[in-house]
């Protein structure tokens, strides 16, 4: 089995980048075949605890204040409501579910204890818990793992160079500040990226280098394509070519080849022969949720995927 390596060069990362896709994406099956199953998929669901009224100003987010996007604006939704969803999510195949809050920051205020409760709740159901609520502090994050939290999304987004271009409100050492403080309190980390922000090929090659150069990879890896949301200034942004999100997702697969790959935003643009080909790639997860969204942009049906997985011979991941 080949080793995990925490050293890639850009040279190399590069190197495998352009490879001709069909090299590319039998080398990244391969690595997935060493590592994981083949046929199991893990079925997250996502939910929106707090939509809307961000104070940020990530250019890619309907979430966030200043666009006038039509997204309705939630509070923190209450714990049992929460908790119900989680029950159903579980009892349709999800293994692990995921509450994201539209939040700069955590404060500790009662908001956050009521996520904490939360978190002791789904963890006692059997389900892998993870959240994203924005930066937390180191405390912030012990007080999450002690209630039970399995992993933290907190996503690069870009590369380094590209991060100012889209969000000018905090700046990529926040990021990487919070995922240390993330990984110091035990939680498994999962952060990845959004492709087709305007950035370059470079820009991606960088990102998967930042990425596959921590000092521990990320335990899972969201792939996403943007979803033009209408009112955000990258709203007339070309929409993401399939064979692009398949060779990055070939990329990481073969650069972090324990991680969970996630093809994430931007499935319901895509079809089930363009799905099939991420799989192959070394895809491995998938989001789902009760609303057929993504947090506030469209993904595929719950029967959609049903019929997905059976054809294609998949099955989900099972629950811990
Ligand atoms: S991506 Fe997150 S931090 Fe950025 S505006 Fe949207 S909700 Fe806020």
């Amino acid at each position: 089995m080949e080793q995990i390596r925490n050293d890639w060069s850009i040279e190399e990362i590069k190197l495998l980048y352009h490879e001709p896709l069909l090299e590319l994406v039998y080398k990244a099956a391969t690595v997935h075949r060493t590592w994981h199953s083949s046929s199991a998929v893990q079925v997250c669901t996502l939910l929106s605890i707090k939509t809307g009224g961000c104070t940020e100003d990530c250019a890619y987010c309907g979430q966030a204040a200043r666009y006038h996007t039509n997204i309705t604006v939630k509070a923190l939704m209450d714990k049992e409501e929460v908790l119900s969803i989680a029950a159903r999510a579980k009892a349709s195949g999800s293994s692990r579910f995921c509450m994201a809050a539209a939040w700069r920051e955590v404060r500790d205020n009662k908001d956050f204890e009521r996520v904490l409760e939360m978190v002791k709740g789904i963890n006692a159901l059997g389900l892998e818990v993870c959240c994203t609520l924005g930066m937390l502090t180191e405390t912030q994050a012990e007080r999450l793992q002690a209630a039970g939290l399995y992993a933290y999304n907190h996503n690069l987004d870009s590369s380094e160079r590209y991060y100012d271009e889209i969000i000018s409100t905090r700046i990529y050492g926040d990021r990487l500040n919070t995922l240390n403080n993330v990984r110091k309190a035990g939680i498994s980390v999962c952060c990845g990226g959004i492709i087709g922000l305007g950035e370059t090929h470079e820009d991606r090659i960088g990102m998967l280098h930042t990425l596959s150069n921590l000092p521990q990879h990320p335990e899972s890896v969201p792939i996403n394509a943007l979803a033009r949301v209408p009112g955000t200034p990258l709203q007339d942004l070309t929409k993401v070519d399939v064979w692009d999100m398949v060779r990055m997702i070939a990329v990481a697969r073969i650069l972090m080849p324990k991680a969970m790959v996630r093809l994430s935003a931007g499935r319901s643009e895509m079809s089930t022969t363009e799905q099939a080909w991420c799989f192959m790639a070394g895809a491995n997860s998938i989001f789902t949720s009760e609303s057929e969204e993504l947090l506030v942009t469209p993904n595929p049906k719950l029967d959609e995927d049903r019929a997905m997985f059976e054809l294609l011979g998949l099955t989900p991941l099972s629950n811990k």
